[in-house]
C-alpha cells in the first residue's frame, strides 16, 4: 500500500492523517498515512529512511518546512519564494517540493468563504513561515495592495523584497510595516489575515480594530478555542470573520492531488472537521 507521513514536532495534535484518510475514502483510493514525531535533529534523516522504506510522499509541519525546501531536488515557485516547504512527492532519486499553505488559503477564501481578492486591500499580519507560504499565492489573485505588518518589521521587510518582482508583475502594491505604523493605524482593510502566532500564544490582538472594515472580512490562521479571540473581536466590530480549519482541509486537498493525480472533494471533509473540532472544545 502506498504509504505517506506527516513529520513534525510536536505532531500529536495534528488532524492531517484523519483528513487524508477522508479523502482517500471519498476518492476510493488506497492509501496509508500517519504522523510521526521528529527529534529536532533528525528531520532529513528521518524523511531518507521514511523515503527508502518506500515512502511515496510526507508533509512537513513545523519546525522542519524551511528544512524541508533544501531537502527537495526540484520545486515550484512557491517553495522558492516562501523558502518553506510543506509537501514533498518522492520519485526514485527525484524529491519534488511543494507549497500547498498559500494554494489552500486562496481556494478556502474563494471557493468556501466565497470572499474575491481581486482588486481587495488586504493586511497580512506576520513574516513568519505561514506568512512566507501564503505571500505568493495571494499576490497572484491580483488584490489591489497586500501590507504586510510584523512586530519585527526587519522580517516583513526581507519577506516583501523577496516578492517585490511577483507583486510588480503582478501589478499589487507590496508594502512592509511594523505593527504600530501610522499607515496600519490610520486604514482599514477589506481583508484582515492574522498569519502570526499571536492567538497560538493567547497574546493580545496584534492590530487596533480600526484596520476591520464593516462588510470586510478577518481571518486567523489558526482554529478551534485559541482563534476564538480573534473571531469575536472581529465580529463584534461587523466583520465577518474566519478560521483556519478550511486553508488547513484545502491545503491538505492540494497536497493529496500532487501526489495521487485526484482533486479530492473537500467540502464535506471541512464541515466533518468542524464539528469535531467543536465538540473536542
Ligand atoms: P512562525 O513562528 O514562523 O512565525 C510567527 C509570527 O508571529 C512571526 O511573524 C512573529 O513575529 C509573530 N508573532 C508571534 N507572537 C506575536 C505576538 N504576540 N504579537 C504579534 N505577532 C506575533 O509561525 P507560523 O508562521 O508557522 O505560524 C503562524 C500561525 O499560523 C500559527 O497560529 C499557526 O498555527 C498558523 N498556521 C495555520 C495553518 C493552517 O493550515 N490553518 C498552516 C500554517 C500555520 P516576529 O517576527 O516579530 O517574531
Amino acid at each position: 500500500m502506498d504509504s505517506y507521513c506527516v513529520f513534525g514536532h510536536p505532531i500529536e495534535h495534528s488532524k492531517s492523517p484523519w483528513i487524508q484518510a477522508r479523502f482517500a475514502e471519498l476518492t476510493g483510493q488506497t492509501l496509508q498515512y500517519e504522523k510521526t514525531w521528529v527529534p529536532l535533529d533528525a528531520f532529513s534523516t528521518t524523511v531518507h529512511a521514511f523515503r527508502a522504506a518506500g515512502g511515496k510522499g510526507c508533509n512537513v509541519t513545523l519546525p522542519f518546512k524551511a528544512e524541508a525546501a533544501t531537502l527537495a531536488t526540484e520545486c515550484s515557485p512557491r517553495v522558492a519564494l516562501a523558502q518553506a516547504c510543506n509537501t514533498l512527492k518522492f520519485d526514485g532519486e527525484h524529491i519534488y517540493g511543494e507549497n500547498t499553505d498559500g494554494l489552500g488559503l486562496v481556494r478556502d477564501l474563494l471557493s468556501n468563504a466565497g470572499f474575491a481578492l481581486q482588486g481587495r486591500r488586504i493586511l497580512l499580519i506576520g513574516a513568519g513561515g505561514a506568512a512566507a507560504g501564503i505571500l505568493g499565492p495571494l499576490l497572484t489573485e491580483k488584490p489591489l495592495s497586500i501590507w504586510v505588518a510584523n512586530r519585527s518589521v526587519d522580517k516583513a521587510i526581507q519577506l516583501t523584497e523577496r516578492h517585490a518582482s511577483l507583486a510588480a508583475s503582478e501589478g499589487v502594491d507590496c508594502q512592509a510595516f511594523g505593527l504600530t505604523h501610522e499607515a496600519i493605524l490610520s486604514h482599514s482593510f477589506d481583508l484582515v489575515i492574522n498569519a502570526s502566532s499571536s492567538s497560538l500564544s493567547h497574546a493580545a490582538l496584534p492590530v487596533p480594530a480600526s484596520v476591520l472594515q464593516t462588510n470586510g472580512l478577518a481571518c486567523d490562521l489558526m482554529y478551534g478555542p485559541a482563534a476564538q479571540t480573534f473571531m469575536q473581536w472581529a465580529q463584534a466590530h461587523g466583520t465577518e470573520a474566519r478560521d483556519g480549519l478550511g486553508m488547513l482541509v484545502e491545503q491538505a486537498a492540494a497536497s493529496f492531488q500532487l501526489w495521487r493525480g485526484v482533486k479530492p472533494p473537500t467540502q464535506q471533509v471541512l464541515t466533518d472537521l468542524r464539528a469535531w473540532v467543536s465538540h473536542s472544545k
